[in-house]
C-alpha cells in the first residue's frame, strides 16, 4: 500500500503529493487524513495523508513513512476537498490551507537532535546516551562544538516531529466492589472519618469514577483522605481524559420567553425548509439593528438539530459580541464549543476534539470557527457578514464568507447571512437571486431607529467648544446623566492624540521603520507606532531646531477620556479600545461593569460599535465621524456607513427611547446623510451608482498584487517587471492600475508597492496570476515578498 502525502514545506516545487510506501506494522492506521512523519531529503518532517492507493507511478523505490503522528484521521474528506479549493481560490499551498484548518497545536515543531556516529565523542559530557537536542538552552560554546562535530563529520543531525498535540488528563478514583462489601470495608474503617465519607460516597454512586480534587470538594474532605483509601486499596486510581473547559465569564441574561413576530417566522420558516430538504440556499438577511435577527438565529438553529444536524454561526469577534455568545450557550447549554482567539492553545484543541467527536454540535466562532470540523452541517450562520474581518488577511486569503458558501454546497445546508448592512456584494447577488434576499424592516415592538442629529464641526459656534465636544453633545450628555441614563460615544482613534509636532518648526515625529507619524499615549507618557510597535519615551525637545515647544494635534480616546472627567467629574467613564482590552477578559469586564450601571458613559473605537444590548443607552455620539472617510479605499464610505448606522442602532433599544448625536467635517457626505436616515437602501442604490461609474466591485472583480522589498529601487523594478507581464497577458477587458506605492509605503522597513486588477472574466485572470505565483517564486531567495490578494478588503 501506498500513501500520497502532502509534506510540511510550503514551496511551489513541494506543493504536490509525495509517494510513500506504508510498512507493514502501520498498514492497519494509515489512513486518509492522518498526519505521519516521513523522511525527506535528509530531514523527519509531518506530513498529511491525502489518499491511500495501491500503485505508483514513481520509478524509484519508495521510502516508507517513519512513524504515525495520529491514530485517528484529523482531517475528514471534506476538510481534504475543501484545503484544495482554497490553495486554489487563494493562490496557496496546500499545506499553508491544510495547516490553516487546524488548531495551532497541530501544527508540527520540530526538534533537532545530533546523534553521535564517533563513538569517542561519547567522552564528552555533552552527549547523553549518544544524543543530545539541539535547542537555544545549550550555550554558545555547545553549539559551536556541536557545529565543529556536525562539518567534521563525527555526528548526525536528525529531525523529529514534536506531537504539541497533548490530551489533559486529571487523577481519577474508581470503586470496582459490590455495595455490600463497600458496607462492610466502612464498617472496618469507622474511626477514620474522612475515608468512610469516600466509602459513603461510592456506596450511593458505586459505579462512579470521579476526578479526585472534584470528589475533594464534594464531600468535603482532603484529597490525601482518598489518595488514604487508594492506599489502603479500597479504591483505585486511574487517569482520566478531560478537557480544558474555557471560563465563561459572560453576564448571565434573563431568557426570556417571546412571541415571534410575524417577520422573525417567515424568515424561520425559509430557512428551516432548506434545512428539512437538504438544500443550499444562501439567504441574506437584511435586518435593521433589534429587529430580532438574533432570535432567527437561534430557532433556526434549534431547527437544525431537531432534525438531528449540527450548526455553525460565526460572529466578527467573539470579545466583541459577547451578548451574542452567552445568548447562544444559554439557549444550547453543553451543546455548544466556542471557538476564539482569547482561548489557549490548549482550550481551542479541547473545544476542536469535542466537536471533532461529536460531542458538541453548535459551534460559535470568529473566522477559523469556519473549518469546525461538525459532521451534517444542518445550517451555517454569518452574523453581521460584511464584517472585512471575515477575509483573513495572511496566507490562505480565504474569505470566510465564501467557504461557508463551499461547505454549504458541500453539506446540502442553507447559509445565512445576516447584516443590518449588508455588503454591497452579498446585497447585488440579492438582487440578482443568486441569494434569496429576507427583509426585516422593523424593530421589535415596533421602536423607532432613534432619531439622528448632525452637528457641523466647520461651524464655529459648534466647534472646540468644550475640547472636542459641542454643545448639544455636553446638554445631551448631561440630561442623559441626570436621567441615570447612559450614553456610548464612539471615536474611531485610539491614544491621546494622533501626532506630535514642533510649533516652532513644524517637525513631526515619525516611526523610524514605518511611514507614519507617531501616536501620542499619554499614561505611559509614549510615542507609538501603530504599525510596527515602536515605542519611544515622550520627547522634551525638537530634534530639528532644540525647542521645546512640542504640541499633540488630532483626538484619541484617552485625550477625549480626559475632557470628559474634566466636564462630568462625578460621571462614571469606561474606556474600550485595544490598549484598555490587551489583557485576558478585559473585554467583558468592561462590558459587565457598564450593564451593572456602574458607569453612565462608555467610551470607544469601533469595538463599541457592534453587538451591544443595554436597555439604558439612550444616547448614542459619535465624536468624529470623519475618521473612516478619510482612508483612500474604495470602501471608505461603505465603512462609514457601516459603522454609523451600527453603533446608532446602539441606542432606545428597549422600552426607553434614543437618539444619537453625530460630529462631523463633512455633514453633506451621503455616507453620514444617509446612516443619519437610517435608510440602507438608500446608500446602496447611490453607491452602487458610484462603484459602476468606476468599475468597482461588485460590477468588477478586483485583485491586488503587493510587491515588497527592503530597497525600494527592486521593490519599485519588480513592480513594473510583473505590471510588464500583466500587459503582455491581458487584452484591455482587464484594467491593470499601478503600480503605486502602497497606502503606507513603508512598514517594518520594508516598501510595499501594489498592482490592482479589475476585470469580468474570472477564468483568464486565474490563470495568470497563477502563472505569475509559479514564477515569481524564485524571488523569494532574493528577499521578495509578493502576495496576490484577491477580493482584497
Ligand atoms: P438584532 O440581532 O436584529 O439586532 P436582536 O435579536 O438582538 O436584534 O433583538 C433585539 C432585542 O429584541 C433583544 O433584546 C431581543 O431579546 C428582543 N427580541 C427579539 N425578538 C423578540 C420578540 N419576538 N419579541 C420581543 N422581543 C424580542
Ligand atoms: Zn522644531
Ligand atoms: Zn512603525
Amino acid at each position: 500500500m501506498i500513501a500520497k502525502i502532502i509534506v510540511d514545506i510550503s514551496t511551489m516545487q513541494t506543493n504536490k503529493t509525495f509517494d510513500y510506501e506504508i510498512p507493514e506494522e502501520l498498514k492497519d492506521v494509515v489512513s486518509k487524513g492522518v498526519r505521519v512523519e516521513v523522511p525527506f531529503g535528509r530531514r523527519k518532517i509531518q506530513g498529511f495523508v491525502d489518499s491511500v492507493v495501491e500503485q505508483t507511478d514513481f520509478s524509484g523505490k519508495l521510502k516508507p513513512i517513519s512513524n504515525l503522528i495520529d491514530v485517528e484521521p484529523v482531517l475528514n474528506d471534506e476538510m481534504l476537498e475543501l484545503s484544495k479549493w482554497i490553495a486554489d481560490q487563494t493562490y496557496s499551498f496546500r499545506i499553508s490551507s491544510l495547516k490553516t484548518m487546524l488548531p495551532n497545536v497541530m501544527r508540527a515543531k520540530y526538534h533537532q537532535i545530533a546523534i553521535v556516529k564517533d563513538e569517542m565523542l561519547n567522552q564528552d559530557g555533552l552527549f547523553v546516551d549518544g544524543q543530545v537536542e539541539v535547542t537555544d538552552k545549550l550555550s554558545n560554546d555547545e553549539l559551536l562544538k556541536i557545529k565543529r562535530y556536525k562539518t567534521q563529520g563525527k555526528i548526525e543531525i536528525v529531525y523529529s516531529v514534536e506531537n504539541r498535540a497533548k490530551k489533559k488528563t486529571v487523577v481519577a478514583v474508581k470503586n470496582s466492589h459490590s455495595v455490600d462489601e463497600l458496607i462492610q470495608l466502612k464498617e472496618n474503617n469507622r474511626k477514620k472519618k474522612a475515608q468512610v465519607k469516600v466509602i459513603d460516597y461510592f456506596i450511593s454512586n458505586p459505579k462512579n469514577i470521579i476526578a479526585i480534587t472534584e470528589l475533594a470538594k464534594l464531600i468535603n474532605v482532603s484529597t490525601s483522605a482518598i489518595n488514604a483509601t487508594v492506599e489502603a486499596k479500597i479504591f483505585e486510581k486511574l487517569q482520566l481524559e478531560t478537557y480544558r473547559s474555557p471560563q465563561n465569564n459572560y453576564a448571565e441574561q434573563e431568557q426570556k420567553d417571546y412571541e415571534l413576530t410575524s417577520e422573525q417566522t417567515k424568515a424561520i420558516n425559509q430557512i428551516t425548509d432548506k434545512i428539512k430538504t437538504s438544500q443550499s440556499e444562501t439567504f441574506l438577511i437584511e435586518g435593521v439593528t433589534g429587529s430580532g435577527k438574533t432570535e432567527v438565529y437561534l430557532n433556526t438553529i434549534q431547527n437544525a438539530l431537531d432534525e438531528g444536524k449540527t450548526a455553525l454561526m460565526l460572529v466578527p469577534e467573539i470579545s466583541l459580541t459577547p451578548q451574542m455568545v452567552s445568548r447562544v450557550s444559554q439557549r444550547f447549554q453543553s451543546k455548544v464549543a466556542v471557538l476564539h482567539s482569547g482561548l489557549s492553545n490548549g482550550e481551542k484543541y479541547d473545544e476542536w476534539r469535542r466537536i471533532e467527536r461529536g460531542e458538541a454540535q453548535v459551534v460559535v466562532g470568529a473566522r477559523s470557527a469556519i473549518f469546525a470540523p461538525l459532521d451534517d452541517l444542518g445550517i451555517i450562520i454569518i452574523d453581521e457578514e460584511h464584517e472585512s474581518s471575515y477575509k483573513q488577511d495572511e496566507n490562505p486569503r480565504y474569505h470566510a464568507r465564501d467557504v461557508a458558501i463551499w461547505r454549504g454546497k458541500y453539506n446540502h445546508c442553507p447559509v445565512v447571512l445576516g447584516s443590518a448592512t449588508p455588503s454591497l456584494e452579498s446585497r447585488a447577488r440579492a438582487q440578482k437571486n443568486v441569494y434569496q434576499l429576507i427583509k426585516m424592516p422593523k424593530r421589535v415592538n415596533d421602536n423607532p431607529l432613534p432619531p439622528v442629529d448632525i452637528i457641523d464641526m466647520r461651524d464655529l459656534n459648534n466647534a472646540a467648544k468644550t475640547g472636542d465636544f459641542s454643545e448639544s453633545l455636553i446638554n445631551a450628555l448631561d440630561t442623559t446623566i441626570k436621567n441615570d441614563e447612559q450614553a456610548v460615544l464612539l471615536l474611531n482613534k485610539r491614544g491621546y492624540s494622533a501626532f506630535l509636532m514642533c510649533r516652532e518648526c513644524g517637525f513631526v515625529f515619525k516611526c523610524p521603520n514605518c511611514d507614519v507619524s507617531l501616536t501620542v499615549h499619554k499614561d505611559h507618557n509614549i510615542l507609538k507606532c501603530h504599525y510596527c510597535g515602536f515605542e519611544s519615551q515622550m520627547p522634551t525637545s525638537c530634534p530639528n531646531c532644540q525647542s521645546d515647544k512640542l504640541r499633540s494635534h488630532g483626538t484619541g480616546t484617552q485625550k477625549i477620556q480626559e475632557q470628559l472627567s474634566e466636564i462630568f467629574p462625578d460621571a462614571g467613564i469606561l474606556r474600550m479600545d485595544v490598549d484598555t482590552t490587551s489583557r485576558k477578559g478585559a473585554h467583558s469586564k468592561i462590558l459587565n461593569q457598564f450593564a451593572q450601571k456602574k458607569a453612565q458613559i462608555l467610551l470607544g473605537t469601533q469595538m463599541i460599535a457592534k453587538g451591544l444590548d443595554f436597555p439604558d443607552v439612550t444616547l448614542v455620539g459619535v465624536i468624529n465621524a470623519d475618521t473612516t472617510l478619510a482612508i483612500s479605499d474604495f470602501r471608505a464610505s461603505e465603512r462609514t456607513f457601516q459603522l454609523l448606522t451600527q453603533v446608532s442602532g446602539r441606542a432606545g433599544r428597549a422600552d426607553k427611547s434614543g437618539r444619537v448625536i453625530i460630529q462631523t467635517y463633512n455633514p453633506e457626505h451621503y455616507a453620514i446623510q444617509l446612516a443619519a436616515k437610517h435608510d440602507y437602501e438608500d446608500f446602496y442604490q447611490h453607491e452602487m451608482f458610484i462603484r459602476h461609474r468606476s468599475d468597482y466591485p461588485p460590477f468588477y472583480y478586483a485583485t491586488q498584487i503587493t510587491i515588497s522589498h527592503q530597497y525600494e529601487n527592486k521593490a519599485l523594478k519588480k513592480a513594473f517587471e510583473i505590471k510588464n507581464f500583466f500587459d503582455q497577458q491581458f487584452n484591455d477587458e482587464v484594467i491593470i492600475l499601478g503600480p503605486t506605492p502602497a497606502m503606507i509605503a513603508r512598514v517594518k522597513n520594508k516598501y510595499y508597492y501594489q498592482i490592482m486588477l479589475k476585470y469580468k472574466n474570472q477564468q483568464i485572470v486565474h490563470e495568470v496570476l497563477t502563472q505569475l505565483l509559479i514564477e515569481t517564486q524564485k524571488d523569494i531567495n532574493d528577499g521578495f515578498k509578493i502576495s496576490i490578494d484577491s477580493d482584497p478588503q
